[in-house]
């Protein structure tokens, strides 16, 4: 039988599940606030065009809007002044939307301390457990935020000192773009970079780092508990908005049981 065949007909009957990562888009899905006097994304929005009435009497229908970088999101190159020149969201190839991912889960660390920030030594210790990195591969951030989705302001965590949310070190962040074998990570908080990293040397480093060396961002993934730490094979949908710098994107994980 054909790899695709067979593929389908496991998950007919459960041996593959497909986890969906993917955040519900409404009005009130968290995003990104950044102080002034820097510009902010739009939320999503529906804005009705008919529903089975007197504008369109058999059809419902709506309008969308959203930021390219509302939910769960992909970061192409090009976001990044480190990338300028780089892949928009429309030109990044196919094959490359359909990878496997290591899950590093820090959750319990992140429980204690919002400012956490994973180290190149914590990827060590996986690898020394779970195996070296994949090429090719997703590097998703299993922190526990998921559970704070529900809410822009548990999100976001924000106190005087501004936005508290778990990440990634400097050094880590330019390891994983110029050492690792990844084509991004992928995290559960509102930007892959942690609440603290505008202060940070350079600032937001894992944008700069990773987008600046060609490798991608995904955030507000959820239901990252649901995946082994290897073996899950991920497919990202971004919409091929052309010369845009991201997109919203249906995330889903395909995991053998
Ligand atoms: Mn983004």
């Amino acid at each position: 039988m054909s790899i695709l065949y067979e593929l389908v007909r496991a998950v007919r009957t459960g041996s593959v599940e497909v986890v969906d990562l993917t955040a519900p888009l409404t009005s009130s899905t968290p995003i990104l606030q950044l102080p002034a006097p820097f510009g902010n994304t739009m939320g999503f929005g529906l804005e009705e065009i008919s529903h089975y009435d007197e504008r369109g009497p058999a059809w419902y229908w709506n309008n969308i809007h959203t930021g390219e970088h509302t939910g769960t999101h992909l970061d192409a190159p090009v976001h990044w002044v480190t990338a300028r020149d780089g892949e928009d969201v429309s030109r990044i190839a196919p094959m490359k939307l359909v990878a496997p991912a290591a899950v590093i889960d820090v959750s319990p660390r992140v429980a204690d301390d919002p400012d956490f920030l994973l180290e190149v030594s914590d990827i060590r210790d996986w690898e020394a457990e779970h195996g070296a990195l994949i090429a090719g591969s997703w590097l998703f951030i299993r922190t526990g935020w998921d559970a704070r989705s529900g809410s822009q302001k548990d999100f976001l965590n924000v106190d005087d000192a501004g936005p508290h949310t778990p990440g990634i070190a400097p050094h880590c962040a330019k390891w994983l773009a110029e050492e690792a074998p990844v084509i991004g990570v992928g995290v559960e908080t509102v930007g892959t970079d942690a609440g603290q990293a505008g202060g940070f040397d350079p600032p937001f480093p894992c944008h700069s780092f990773l987008l600046g060396a060609g490798k991608y961002g995904l955030t507000q993934l959820q239901n990252l508990d649901s995946l082994p730490p290897v073996g899950a094979v991920v497919i990202v949908a971004p919409l091929p908005i052309v010369g845009g710098s991201g997109s919203p994107a249906r995330v889903l994980a395909l995991v053998e049981r």
